[in-house]
């Protein structure tokens, strides 16, 4: 019934089960795990389409739906449904150039990365992207945002000027620090749980290229590389030019246990001291450390990436200290052992460092401006990867049994930290919860502004407050 009203108030833009288009944005997620069948699909390719869709939805209250942009998170029923329809923003991906102001960009939530990479790399310039190319603008900065620039400049949202949103009632408004405040600190963190974000005016600046790669290890290097990372980490200088992303896996087709290390100096110097405790380390089994462009470090983070699997992620953060981390590898190596039976699986584990807070503005994540968490914080994330549908619930209860082993341990010894980063996140992990009381309150207040009706609460799906 829905999907016929949508059907005739947008023609040629909403696609039934089996139509080409219908299959094509099924099949596009990036994990099996997310390529739910709705009854519809909604592909709209201008704001006011979308708004003619929110206006039809809410008029069927029963209905639940769907919000993707790039389709990159791994869990069922968050970007994509079994029990409704499917809005997919795909279409909205136009990237142009603000005519007031030459660092800013107007990127549509449909593009990729790579796409906002391969205009700005003409122009020797770059942004705070995902670090991987084909990830989602939309879902990766309402998320927050990781990118390569994280420990110089922050949070990817931070450096958002302005969003195009469609609210509850259809209206589309301009939402930044002027205008609607409240509503734009939500969206840097607080997802789809206010409106439906369509464009956001990104803030860009001028590095043609930085130093970076990968480097891995065989397995006995596992003590070397955690140290290497600890006395980057604990040296007492806090770097914001060094970002490593330290990895642990497990993989039954790569031969079992290896280490890997992801670098960037965000300056074209070769070899700098910041990493040299892992440049000793001997021997490496692969090595790609270069000056290089964003656009390159992206597409070669692609080559890496398992996809086309079933996927979860599961976060936690924690206070570095010289220990916990090796706590935390042993209890994971354990539940490695534990899923080696599944079909393909592959396990892994990865260190970062939070971001600084942002300076002159502020996000929904709940770090405020004067507070430190890029000098103590990790951001630790368990991704686990595999073959078969049917093995889903067994692997899900594992990942579920193993952050509460690892979480229980970072509480012993006093470095918890209840910050959730809700990219990573999975959903019985209340993310936006994780922000603080305060936080978790003023989102509750926003979403009560500008959706009285709470349309964003029970009849949009995903990560709700
Ligand atoms: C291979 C890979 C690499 C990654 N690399 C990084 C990284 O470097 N840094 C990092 O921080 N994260 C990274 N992530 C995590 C990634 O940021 C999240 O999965 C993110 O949510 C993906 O955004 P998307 O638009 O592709 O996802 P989608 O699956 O489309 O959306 C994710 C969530 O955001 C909501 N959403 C999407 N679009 C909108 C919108 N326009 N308005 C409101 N809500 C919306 C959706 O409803 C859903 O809840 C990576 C993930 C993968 C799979």
């Amino acid at each position: 019934m829905a999907c016929e009203k949508l059907r005739a108030a947008l023609p040629g833009k909403v696609s039934l089960a089996d139509e080409a288009s219908y299959n094509s944005s099924v099949n596009s997620y990036y994990f099996r795990s997310a390529r739910q069948r709705p009854s519809c699909v909604v592909s709209p390719t201008s704001t006011e389409d979308l708004s003619t869709a929110i206006k039809v939805l809410t008029g069927h209250p029963e209905v639940q739906f769907a919000v993707r942009s790039g389709g990159h998170q791994p869990h069922p029923e968050v970007s994509n449904t079994d029990h409704g329809i499917t809005i997919n923003l795909g279409g909205l991906n136009t990237i142009t150039k603000s005519i007031d102001n030459d660092d800013v960009y107007r990127v549509g939530v449909g593009a990729g990365w790579i796409n906002v990479y391969e205009v700005l790399d003409r122009v020797k310039r770059t942004a705070l992207g995902s670090r991987e190319s084909t990830v989602g603008v939309g879902g990766f900065i309402t998320g927050g945002g990781l990118s390569y620039f994280a420990p110089e400049r922050g949070f990817a949202c931070d450096y958002v000027v302005n969003m195009e949103v469609v609210l509850a009632s259809g209206e589309i408004i301009e939402v930044n620090d002027k205008s609607h405040p409240d509503l734009f600190w939500a969206l840097k963190g607080g997802r789809s749980n206010f409106g439906i974000v369509t464009r956001i005016d990104i803030t860009t600046f001028q590095l043609e290229s930085f130093w970076g790669g990968a480097t891995m290890y065989p397995w006995d290097a596992e003590d070397a590389a955690l140290e290497a990372f600890i006395r980057l980490k604990m040296s007492g200088d806090y770097e914001p030019l060094a970002q490593v992303e330290l990895s642990f896996l497990y993989s039954v087709q790569m031969g079992g246990f290896l280490v890997s290390a992801n670098h960037w100096y965000l300056r074209p110097v070769e070899n700098p001291q910041a990493f040299r405790h892992f440049a000793e380390i001997e021997p490496q089994m692969a090595n790609t450390m270069r000056i290089d462009s964003t656009i390159n470090f992206a597409r070669e983070l692609t080559k890496y990436q398992p996809q086309n699997k079933c996927a979860t992620f599961v976060t936690t953060t924690f206070f570095i200290n010289a220990s916990i981390m090796k706590k935390i590898n042993k209890i994971w190596e354990a539940s490695a052992k534990e899923l080696s039976s599944v079909q393909d699986i592959t396990s892994v584990i990865t260190y970062q460092q939070c971001p600084p807070p942002p300076k002159d503005s502020e996000n929904a994540m709940g770090f405020a401006p004067q507070s430190s968490p890029h000098e103590d914080l990790l951001i630790f994330i368990v991704s686990v990867y595999w073959e078969r549908q049917e093995d889903s619930d067994f692997v899900r209860d594992k990942i579920v049994g193993l952050m509460a082993d690892i979480e229980g341990t970072t509480k012993q010894e006093g470095v918890f930290h209840p910050f959730k980063y809700i990219n990573y996140a999975a959903p019985w992990q209340q993310s936006l919860k994780s922000y603080g009381e305060e936080s978790y309150r003023k989102l509750n207040e926003v979403s009560r502004t500008y959706d009285p009706h709470g349309v964003f609460q029970s009849q949009a799906i995903g990560f709700k407050l």
